[in-house]
């Protein structure tokens, strides 16, 4: 199996692209974007889109796509990256919520439009998104997810319940009890969609220049201009653009801004068409499940199943990994997520396992800024939610720029504020032991074979009782054990915070 090589992603594309030229020499630009993922791409390309005459340059430290947006899971998800009860408390209020919610639905269809419109192939296929449930305790928690959804507005076109045999005639993932569709939601090949985006953007007529990475970011003063400092000379622009979300702690100033949370995957050989007979996924649903340590996945075009999850957290000092190398311990447990999940692929050998940073910041709300005098702004903080959020944050930063005042540029995330992260060794304790209490949830929550409320049990007694509505675990017999699981997973949520 190979491990790191950034990702299979871009494995699968035969290597790492031809390599940009970095900084010739220092330059002025109109707009400076620091960061060549899908923020500082979407930027440039809508920017240039809007305004060909700008000078706008993209400055990337390795080259583009080589963070989260050359490693992820391909979610194209409208979900959103941050909770509607912190954003609510913006201006707008709920009704501002509701905006950024719609936006990042309909942003699905452009980032399909535009692969569509500039020729790249990035294997789009919108067929939604399912949620699994595979334990009583995963089956209350997405319950009470979907009751909370209705109560902001959700209709079934948004969101709907997947009674077992449904969920299972979609995705036959063991043990599911139920799930949770989203039809807004696409699977893509993300190294494709970046490479692709990089090439639309220069296109378009940004000049990218790759192992350019800046030092600082300097706002403008008394009339000269903000700067992106490199070790081949300063670019001078009127804006600069910090897009570099899970490597943010790496520029002076912000170290404590956004948190690189480490999320780790694995890519199976191809499974044979018997498994797939087995497994069906053949809408190619994005699919996750309700455990407090989650896991994300996707069929990918080439008939493989694409696993992640959180494996090691977080590393001491914001450090971030080394081209995606993980951990044989994380690749262990997402091996035994998946044969758990999918006993037909258990046959099948791991080709690649990888690793990549996100930006979480403080509030798990993300946020796009733009402060007109310092010429400074940013986005990101997505929280593992980036994919779609990344081309609406890179289309309301160009507005910004430009001084265009849109619905994009009143939404509830723009000029958002979290407080810092608590200084080292607090931040490394903080998330590891969020985790290890997350996945002492977890296993409490998993029925013990034989034990009332197992999956088996929940299912008799559903179907006795003639229907889907399965209770919490408790109510259908679960032990202390579990109830000890659910506790500890709400104290976990109630301490860091993340929204549900
Ligand atoms: C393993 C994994 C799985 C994920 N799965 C999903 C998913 O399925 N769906 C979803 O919605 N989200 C997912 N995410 C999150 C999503 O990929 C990110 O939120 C999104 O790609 C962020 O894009 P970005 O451009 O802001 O940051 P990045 O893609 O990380 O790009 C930042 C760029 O900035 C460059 N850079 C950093 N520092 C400097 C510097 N000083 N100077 C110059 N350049 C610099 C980096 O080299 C990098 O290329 C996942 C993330 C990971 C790591």
């Amino acid at each position: 199996m190979r491990n790191g090589d950034v990702s299979y992603w871009w494995h699968v594309r035969g290597g790492f692209p031809p390599r940009r030229t970095s900084l010739p020499k220092p330059q002025e630009a109109d707009v400076c974007i620091v960061g060549g993922g899908y923020t500082g791409l979407w930027t440039a390309y809508y920017l240039q889109g809007m305004r060909p005459d700008l000078r706008v340059v993209v400055l990337e430290a390795a080259f583009a796509g080589y963070g989260a947006s050359g490693r992820n899971g391909g979610w194209v998800t409208s979900a959103l990256p941050g909770s509607r009860a912190r954003y609510a408390r913006g201006p707008q209020g709920p009704a501002g919520v509701r905006a950024l919610e719609a936006a990042l639905r309909s942003t699905v269809d452009e980032i399909g439009r535009v692969c569509d419109a500039e020729g790249i192939s990035a294997d789009f296929v919108k067929g939604g998104r399912i949620s699994v449930a595979t334990s009583p305790s995963q089956l209350a928690r997405l319950r009470a997810g979907l009751a909370h959804d209705r109560k902001w507005g959700d209709g079934e076109d948004i969101v709907k319940f997947l009674p077992r045999d449904e969920m299972r005639e979609r995705i036959n993932v063991a043990a599911a009890l139920g799930g949770l569709y989203w039809p807004d939601s696409a699977r893509i090949q993300p190294a494709a969609l970046a490479e692709g985006l990089a090439a639309a953007a220069e296109r378009r007529g940004a000049d990218i220049y790759e192992a350019t990475p800046v030092t600082a970011i300097l706002p403008a003063k008394s009339g000269a201009a903000a700067i992106a400092r490199t070790p081949f000379g300063d670019v001078r622009a009127k804006s600069v653009l910090r897009c570099t979300e899970g490597f943010t702690a790496g520029l002076p100033g912000s170290r404590r801004a956004l948190l690189p949370m480490n999320s780790s995957m694995v890519v199976t050989e191809p499974l044979p068409d018997s498994a797939w007979k087995d497994i069906g996924w053949d809408g190619f649903e994005t699919l996750g499940d309700e455990a407090h340590a989650y896991m994300y996945a996707q069929r990918t075009a080439d008939g493989r199943i694409a696993l992640g999850g959180r494996g090691v957290p977080y590393r001491f000092a914001s450090g971030t990994d080394s081209f995606g190398v993980t951990s044989p311990e994380t690749v262990a447990a997402l091996g035994e997520v998946l044969r758990r999940m999918f006993p037909a692929a258990a046959a099948v050998g791991l080709e690649q396992a990888w690793c990549g940073v996100l930006g979480v910041p403080r509030d798990w709300c993300a946020s796009v800024t733009y402060h007109a005098a310092s010429g400074i702004g940013w986005a990101g903080g997505y929280t593992g939610h980036g994919v779609a959020a990344a081309n609406l944050a890179g289309r309301t930063l160009a507005d910004l720029v430009v001084g265009v005042s849109s619905d994009l540029t009143s939404l509830p995330w723009v000029g958002h504020h979290s407080r810092s992260w608590e200084p080292e060794p607090a931040r490394w304790a903080g998330v590891h032991g969020l985790y290890a209490l997350y996945r002492l949830a977890d296993r409490l929550e998993t029925p013990v074979p034989g034990a009332p409320g197992t999956p088996d049990a929940i299912e008799a007694a559903s179907d006795a009782l003639g229907d889907t509505r399965t209770g919490s675990a408790r109510g259908a017999g679960g032990s202390a054990r579990v109830a000890l699981g659910e506790a500890l997973g709400r104290v976990g949520d109630a301490i860091s915070g993340i929204p549900h």
